[in-house]
């Protein structure tokens, strides 16, 4: 995912690049990218501005946080970043903050490096509480089967919903 500006034509280019999960820094302990990240996209160059815009597909391996089983989970991402080369947004540092705002990044060498930017995008899109399905059963407090899977004949003790509250917070995080 490196567009090589020298290489691009002025004006608008679209462009549909894929990249191997292990290009992506996004192996953190509790998720993995389940395959290949795929970005749709539509590239207007002006001049040594680089405008990227497009979709980011992709699919992460989670754990469920109700029933604790691996599941592929599809995100879908847009994106626009807006790049210039490093030396003159330098020159430009009193608009960083306008920069920021418009979601500026820079390229050096003529590469523009998309990978941080839809690594970012991606990042947002892992769920806080990734769920296998809706209304995942997930597993039984008492005998611990997978309750989508089995059903057990535990009877399930009446909570104080004051304890019940507290009960969450005992959802195994890893
Ligand atoms: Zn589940
Ligand atoms: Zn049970």
């Amino acid at each position: 995912m490196i567009l090589n500006v020298a290489k691009l034509p002025e004006g608008d280019s679209e462009f549909s690049l894929h990249d191997r999960p292990n290009y992506f820094d996004l192996s953190g302990d509790e998720f993995t990218l389940g395959g290949p990240v795929e970005f749709a996209c539509r590239v207007r160059k002006m001049e040594r501005r680089v405008i990227v815009r497009g979709t980011v597909r992709a699919a992460f391996q989670l754990p469920c946080c109700r029933c604790l089983e691996a599941y592929r989970h599809e995100v879908t991402a847009e994106l626009i970043a807006d790049f210039l080369p490093a030396s003159q947004s330098a020159q430009e540092e009193v608009h960083e903050l306008e920069q920021a705002e418009l979601n500026c990044h820079t390229y050096r060498h003529d590469e523009v490096d998309l990978r941080q930017v839809v690594r970012d995008h991606l990042a947002i899109e892992i769920p806080m509480q990734p769920l296998c399905r809706e209304g995942c059963a997930g597993l039984c407090p008492k005998c611990g089967v997978n309750r989508n899977l089995e059903t057990c004949t535990c009877v399930p003790d009446s909570v104080d919903p004051r304890l019940a509250i507290l009960q969450r917070f005992k959802t195994p995080q890893s």
